[in-house]
């Protein structure tokens, strides 16, 4: 009795993983001993919340208690996604917050151990599936300004957005290399060069998780997709690689190399297949390089449905099990939405029981997932406000940044005779294209909607070329616009298209200029794939009509990629390219169309002259021609630059940095930005290596008349190469010989030796 009485009066204590001031590592460990087996498979399934809300995959509508059973109570699932942007109906900040809440609640009331969920959501441009909120540019765009630190803005407050609506996971940013722009994702990398979205990639994943994960205003970010996934075969989303271990090496494993050294909490694995093995699949590239030679400790999640397909696809795996046993094995440690719940858990745990997979390794991925949730607080606060979210996501600074960002992402390509900057006395500008006055066109992809937005009812904030004009003119100046394209549901109906063509050719006889703004119609992965990426033709016929009226023409391109219209910017004096500029994109486009600000991107990715130059890029090994229409680096200003006085130290050791400097001077009589750019030349190396490739840039901003010294640091491991005839596991070396660096037009050469 005295031993009764002596426990009935200690309070009841907490298990060590509930006490936050313990290591993570301690709290996991005490954690995974109290799970059962059934427990721990339920952590490594993600669902699509939409299997939440019914028996149709994609049904949308009110929670399904049905569901939300099976989901947690029975297969004890640790995370939800919103799949191509599932959204609650009605889709606003509050409602966001208040289901993500409402699943949080119902997960930890019937979790035996009170394990919070982790919520994931593809907000790869601001947070583009929440009504309301700003949206940046898309990755391609952001990788024409050259500007890390903007990356990092952009990103920065993403997090906050997210996590604003009770989301703690981003699948973003996009890692992968473009190297081929038929391919419908182009748009959501940045750009052909490692060095660039290398940096790029670690600002967005800084960004996104900042020094805290627990602070209520960041999330854990994913680098997809791990890795040569933007190389499919003829360009179609997904179609199997085949890449050289080297290029694979060299060009497409440093960005992801690069977000794991920034602390990328997980990793998507690349849905294809590389050399005959899907990547799934793959304890080469998922175990020994991105485990042991990276370094990765975080999560690695697998793509859409991806499991499944090593047996209905890929057609390795006899059986759904069997491609379980494979991809847990190879070092999945997450399965994105293994079709149902049951089907992958079940079958997981008689993999296990049969000892086909080992308890060692689901707990090992399990581990990872809790250390996760511990490092974000979800057990310490589970819940957001709802209150807030709207404040938190509709927020004027937002639009300053995406307004900023557009501005130095557009990138000037043509400019004869000066037209630009248009004079602000104009009496009549005519401003027409089916995608001046188009908000969802300026968005693209990913924006609601999977496919971008299809209910005019559901538009994002947005400013458009038109509107953005209509502000920029002198009092006297008058704004014509006429569409030039007939209404969607009749575009293949030669007669309207003429209609609007003649309509728009009147308007722009009684203009002094014409601004025509063209491209492509939103959309996302495999639907965006395209054979040509040509102008649709009825647009290239609007651009000739106006250019034969003998007004001078501009041309603003708003497209996910380059487009192969070789023809058309030929035939016109002043050519821009917006990319998909998102929210302020017609802001920014006024700004320097008018010269409120010069224009400052440069390409980060080749525009080719013919599709059949495809694939094409600026860092192409000896031997291959490069003879693009505009190359990787190009861009146009208001004002000119002169470089003078590039020193270089004369000889370097492999391990060192060398640091280079140069002057720069604004030879213009207008401030303007510009992106400092050192390549380093092939001179004789034991294997092929690129004829030029980017070591080093950075962006500055000079006032008229203004010299800056620019000091940059190079390190020599930037020069590497992978010798050897035969590749698996080399390692990069830089050979000793001579070298040479160019800044402009500036050139030096240095020795390197061992
Ligand atoms: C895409 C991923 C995305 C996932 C979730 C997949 O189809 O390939 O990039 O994160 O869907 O929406």
């Amino acid at each position: 009795t005295h031993f009764a009485i002596a426990t009935a009066e200690k309070p009841p204590s907490k298990p060590p993983y509930l006490d936050p001031s313990l290591p993570v590592e301690k709290r996991v460990k005490d954690l995974l001993k109290r799970m059962t087996l059934e427990e721990k498979v339920g952590q490594m399934t993600q669902i699509n919340v939409t299997r939440l809300m019914g028996e149709d995959e994609w049904d949308r509508g009110p929670l399904n208690e049905e569901w939300m059973k099976k989901v947690f109570v029975d297969n004890h699932v640790g995370s939800i996604l919103s799949g191509g942007g599932a959204a609650p109906v009605p889709n606003n900040p509050e409602e966001w917050a208040k289901m993500t809440n409402a699943l949080q609640r119902y997960a930890l009331q019937h979790s035996r151990l009170k394990i919070p969920i982790i919520y994931g959501v593809d907000a790869v441009h601001g947070h583009n599936n929440v009504l309301g909120a700003t949206i940046y540019p898309h990755n391609i765009g952001l990788a024409n300004s050259w500007n890390p630190s903007l990356v990092r803005e952009v990103y920065e407050r993403t997090a906050k957005e997210v996590r604003a609506t009770g989301i703690h996971w981003n699948f973003a940013p996009g890692a992968d290399i473009a190297r081929d722009l038929r391919w419908g994702r182009y748009y959501e990398t940045f750009g052909e060069d490692p060095l660039l979205a290398s940096e790029m990639v670690g600002a967005a994943v800084t960004g996104l998780e900042g020094d805290k994960l627990s602070s209520p205003d960041r999330v854990a970010a994913t680098a997809k997709h791990y890795v040569g996934y933007s190389h499919p075969l003829n360009g179609q989303d997904r179609a199997p690689a085949e890449l050289s271990l080297r290029t694979l090496r060299e060009i497409f494993l440093p960005s992801f190399e690069r977000a794991v050294q920034d602390g990328a909490e997980t990793i998507m694995v690349n849905s294809g297949s590389v050399n005959g093995i899907p990547v799934h699949a793959s304890p080469y590239l998922l175990r020994d390089v991105l485990r042991k030679e990276l370094g990765f400790q975080g999560v690695v999640v697998s793509d859409w449905e991806d499991i499944i397909k090593l047996h209905t696809v890929h057609k390795i795996a006899p059986s759904y099990k069997e491609a379980i046993r494979i991809s847990i094995n190879a070092g999945v440690d997450m399965s994105m939405v293994p079709l149902d719940a049951e089907g992958f858990t079940k079958n997981l745990i008689e993999l296990v029981r049969e000892k086909k997979v080992s308890e060692k390794r689901i707990d090992e991925a399990v581990s990872r997932i809790l250390a996760l949730k511990f490092r974000l607080g979800l057990f310490e606060n589970p819940y957001v406000d709802e209150k807030k979210a709207k404040e938190i996501i509709v927020d004027r600074a937002d639009r300053d940044l995406a307004r900023r960002a557009a501005t130095q992402s557009i990138t000037l390509l043509k400019n004869e005779k000066n037209l630009l900057p248009l004079k602000k006395d104009l009496s009549t500008v005519l401003v027409t294209g089916p995608s001046a006055d188009n908000p969802a066109n300026q968005m693209g992809g990913w924006t609601i909607g999977w496919q971008g937005v299809e209910n005019p009812d559901e538009m994002p904030p947005a400013v458009t070329l038109l509107e953005g004009i209509k502000g920029k003119g002198s009092k006297n100046t008058r704004v014509l616009y006429e569409p030039g394209v007939p209404p969607e549901d009749q575009d293949d109906d030669p007669e309207a298209v003429d209609k609007a063509i003649r309509k728009a050719v009147n308007a722009a006889k009684k203009a002094d200029v014409v601004i025509a703004a063209v491209g492509e119609t939103p959309y996302a992965e495999g639907e965006g794939d395209t054979t040509t990426a040509a102008l649709p033709p009825s647009q290239a016929k609007l651009i000739r009509a106006l250019k034969d009226t003998g007004k001078d023409v501009v041309v603003v391109l708003v497209a996910g990629r380059p487009l192969v219209m070789t023809e058309t910017i030929e035939s016109v004096p002043a050519f821009l390219m917006a990319y998909l500029p998102g929210t302020e994109g017609g802001s920014a486009l006024a700004d320097i169309l008018f010269g409120d600000v010069s224009p400052s991107g440069k390409l980060a990715s080749t525009w080719p002259k013919r599709i059949g130059q495809l694939p094409t890029f600026y860092n192409r090994q000896p031997g291959a021609s490069y003879d693009p229409l505009f190359p990787f680096g190009y861009g146009l200003s208001y004002t000119s630059f002169r470089y003078e006085n590039f020193q270089v130290p004369k000889s370097a050791k492999p391990k060192d940095t060398l640091r280079v400097s140069v002057t720069v001077t604004n030879t213009g009589d207008q401030a303007g930005d510009e992106i400092v750019q050192v390549y380093a030349d092939r001179q004789y190396q034991s294997v092929l290596s690129p004829v030029e490739r980017l070591v080093a840039f950075q962006r500055i901003s000079l006032k008229p008349g203004e010299s800056k010294r620019v000091t940059l640091d190079i390190p020599v491991s930037r020069l590497s190469v992978i010798p050897g005839d035969i590749l698996g596991t080399e390692k990069r070396v830089v050979e000793p010989g001579t070298y040479q660096l160019r800044v402009g037009n500036l050139k030096k050469t240095f020795t390197i030796s061992k």
